[in-house]
């Protein structure tokens, strides 16, 4: 390959026909489709260009963005009828994109997500908003040659200050080599030189856009905070992989007595601290008892002797791919446990899993299992998937569930 980008061919449309039970995957609208789906090509397609797939009967079935590398090689954009992908076609998917959270938020929220990649129709690609910063991130190399394109779109719809390009890990090294991309670049608007701040139902909070994990803050928590904060009066709640406090924060606004953020990183409970301080306008905040536990939350929540009458566990991903399925199903089932045992009477569990590869079903019941054998009584308040503005059109984009549990003895 050479240096130079790689501009999507103005030539013959890349076109792909694939086995018969991938083209029923592609027609109920599954956005992926596996290179070893493929089983004639036309040419050798390149990065980010359109390919277009042709059913049995030589009839039009989808389009989307080619990627010779990945084991996804192609990222639906549509499927159905044919269409025309032109900068028309572009601009219209966005104005729709956006008019989904059209009213989900008031003034008080100005960090939410404007997309969130394939159940948005944007495969690999998100955008999040913080105030008047927005990140573009991208999760998939087929977008860098396109990236000019998009840039114009957001421009054109939608408004902010600075525009920060994140880029996931294995994306890195060719966004560098191939397009002279690098993450935390910005696209336009200069460098924040601090955190941004922007606020979820009036809370305020700090996001390291240039550096922090995802885009800088986990959003897609926002409306489990605020349930958070209607159950955390009178408690003292611990906020395990806490990360910047975003839970604490809340809990401590609904009127907790103390709140114990654990985590494994100095950087996010400097964060905890930091999002306290800009929050103490509330006097509830201003009142209530803040600790960071630096530490690796599985061994302390083992050892420690203290009891809690709110337990956040909301941990990283324990299944970061498929066959790590089970073990994962396990750690959870262990994890809360744990956590049960730290709870005084008439406490409360919430217990969160952002793993894609355990389904909602199989955690929740894990959860469940844990509580049952804690031989305690208990109640369970709710359960709660994803957010709207982080949709999930497909089995595979379901990460986010969390379960409420009540321990009555
Ligand atoms: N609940 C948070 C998001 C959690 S992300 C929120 O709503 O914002 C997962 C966090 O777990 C990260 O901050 C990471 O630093 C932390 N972490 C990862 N492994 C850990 C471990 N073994 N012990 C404690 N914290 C850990």
């Amino acid at each position: 390959m050479s240096d130079a980008p790689v501009k999507p061919s103005a030539g013959t449309r890349l076109r792909l026909r694939i086995t018969a039970s991938a083209e029923s995957i592609v027609r109920s609208g599954h956005p992926w489709l596996f290179s070893d789906s493929i089983h004639e090509t036309n040419r050798p397609g390149q990065l980010g260009e359109l390919a277009v797939i042709y059913d049995r009967k030589d009839k039009f079935l989808a389009v989307g963005l080619f990627d010779p590398d990945s084991p996804i090689r192609v990222r639906m954009l549509h499927a159905g009828k044919p269409v025309t992908i032109d900068t028309a076609w572009w601009q219209a998917r966005l104005v729709q994109t956006l008019a989904r959270r059209a009213g989900l938020f008031d003034a008080t929220t100005t960090g939410y997500r404007l997309i969130h990649g394939e159940s948005d129709g944007w495969p690999g690609l998100v955008i999040d908003r913080y105030d008047t910063t927005l990140v573009l991130k991208l999760y998939t190399a087929a977008w860098l040659p396109r990236l000019d394109e998009i840039l114009g779109l957001i421009k054109e719809k939608i408004s902010g200050e600075r525009l920060v390009l994140r880029l996931s890990r294995n994306i890195q090294p060719l966004a560098e080599k191939q397009f002279r991309r690098r993450d935390g670049q910005m696209l336009f608007g200069t460098a924040p030189i601090n955190p941004v701040i922007f606020s979820e139902h009036g809370v305020r909070f700090e996001a390291d856009v240039l550096r922090g994990q995802k885009t800088g803050f986990f959003l897609d928590q926002r409306e489990n905070r605020r349930e958070v904060e209607t159950l955390a009066k009178g408690r003292r709640v611990l906020n395990a992989f806490s990360f910047s406090g975003g839970f604490s924060v809340y809990a401590a606004r609904g009127g907790a007595k103390s709140v114990t953020d654990l985590d494994i990183s100095a950087h996010a409970l400097d964060s905890a601290k930091r999002n306290f301080a800009l929050n103490q306008n509330f006097s509830a905040v201003a009142a209530c008892r803040h600790e960071t536990v630096q530490a690796d939350a599985f061994e302390w929540i083992e050892k420690t002797a203290a009891k809690f009458d709110l337990v956040v566990l909301d941990p990283p991903s324990l299944a970061k791919r498929a066959t790590e399925r089970e073990g994962a199903i396990r750690a959870y089932e262990r994890v809360n446990a744990l956590g049960i045992h730290l709870l005084a009477r008439d406490g409360i569990l919430v217990a969160g899993s952002c793993s894609a590869h355990v389904s909602s079903a199989e955690f929740f019941d894990a959860v469940r299992r844990a509580a049952m054998k804690s031989g305690r009584k208990f109640s369970e308040l709710k359960t709660v998937l994803h957010p709207a503005d982080h949709p999930a059109g497909f089995k595979e984009a379901e990460y986010l569930k969390v379960i409420y549990l009540k321990f009555t003895t």
